[in-house]
């Protein structure tokens, strides 16, 4: 039996209104969607204590507005939500360099709506139905004619904004976040300037292949603490926006837009994944040569994060355990070895580092 936790869950989320693609003309179209990217990376220092704290950072973009989140547990969001606020209201100015970055990551996102019929349904008109068309996503053209100047200009919106709204502490459950969408939906629309209200140019099929990178290790682990150790050997490598993978071929070189590392354990044997959404050869590169060198790219202070980390996403697992026949039936066959985090020290994860086998890389191309 399993008894239901209740550790309380929250979310907050900042929307800055005029900020949306209904701001934009014809010429500007996606730069809405350029700025939040920007605009997230003024809490690039702050983001190891947000990872810490098992605290979930996200933002989106509508046609009305630009809508910042944290969410996790009630306490460790609370303990983050000034920081996080403070950083949200002034963003600094990123460099030239990371802006042309980007550019690029954000050209990939487009790539990747555009070209996938079933994530342009999925993705465009459920998931991102509030945004009601794909316009916020915008063009290529216009994108890529964004110049550096113009963001700077366009950063001064940002800064200290008069019409901002501050949504929450609202509840929150990793299921779907309906509080927010329907906040946000109900915000009051009459103070929004529509510029350009006449339609958008519609992101229109694009024959855009898309090429998924995944890495697997063949090495399947069977010892459960071996596992445990893995799983936070993955997370260090390519979760959270101070990683390794992350930093190295999405931020500094703007390869691809999705970057996923997984553990997952299939009948007591362990294996893990890297995913990488429309990744050129270059990524793989930059992969393999991150896997094969791991000492050189990972940290006892980066452990110390990801451990941490580990913890409280155990404690938010525990909160939907009791809901989840599946979980729980995993549970109690032994497949979930959360129970090791705890113990598991810096040495063992790079003994396990030594365990991971590089010569499984697979391209598939749509
Ligand atoms: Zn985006």
């Amino acid at each position: 039996m399993y008894k239901k936790n209740s550790i309380p869950m929250s979310s907050v989320s900042f929307a800055y209104l005029k900020g949306g693609s209904l701001t934009e003309t014809n010429e500007t179209a996606g730069t809405s969607h350029l700025m939040e990217h920007l605009i997230c990376h003024s809490f690039d220092k702050i983001r190891d204590d947000l990872q810490k704290n098992g605290i979930t950072v996200n933002a989106g973009t509508s046609e009305e507005y630009i809508v910042c989140h944290i969410s996790g547990i009630d306490h460790r969001v609370g303990r983050m939500v000034d920081q996080w606020a403070d950083t949200i209201l002034n963003p600094n100015p990123v460099s030239q360099e990371v802006f042309e970055n980007e550019k690029k990551t954000v050209l990939k996102e487009l790539a990747m709506y555009v070209a996938d019929p079933v994530s342009r349904v999925l993705r465009i008109n459920s998931v991102r139905r509030h945004y009601g068309i794909d316009s916020p996503l915008g063009t290529v053209e216009s994108i890529n004619s964004f110049g550096y100047e113009q963001y700077l200009e366009k950063l001064e919106m940002f800064r200290s904004p008069d019409e901002g709204l501050i949504i929450g502490p609202t509840y929150y459950s990793d299921k779907l976040d309906i509080n927010n969408i329907d906040a946000i939906q109900s915000f009051d629309r009459k103070n929004i300037t529509v510029v350009n209200d006449s339609g958008m140019p519609m992101v229109t099929g694009q024959d855009t292949p898309q090429k998924v990178l995944l890495w697997t290790n063949k090495n399947m682990i069977s010892d459960n603490r071996r596992s445990a150790a893995a799983k936070i050997l993955i997370n260090m490598l390519s979760s959270g926006l101070n990683s390794p993978m992350y930093q190295e071929i999405r931020e500094k070189r703007g390869l691809c837009y999705v970057l996923q590392g997984v553990q997952r354990s299939y009948y007591q044997r362990n294996a893990a994944f890297i995913i990488l959404s429309d990744a050129p050869d270059e990524a793989k590169k930059v992969m393999e040569e991150i896997l094969s060198n791991i000492p050189k790219y990972i940290t006892k202070e980066r452990f110390d994060i990801v451990k941490e980390m580990s913890i409280v996403e155990e404690e938010k697992h525990n909160i939907y355990l009791y809901e989840n026949l599946f979980d729980e039936l995993r549970r109690d066959l032994g497949f979930v070895y959360d129970a090791e985090t705890e113990g598991i020290t810096f040495e063992e994860i790079l003994e396990v580092a030594k365990s991971f086998d590089l010569s499984e890389f697979f391209f598939y191309q749509e």
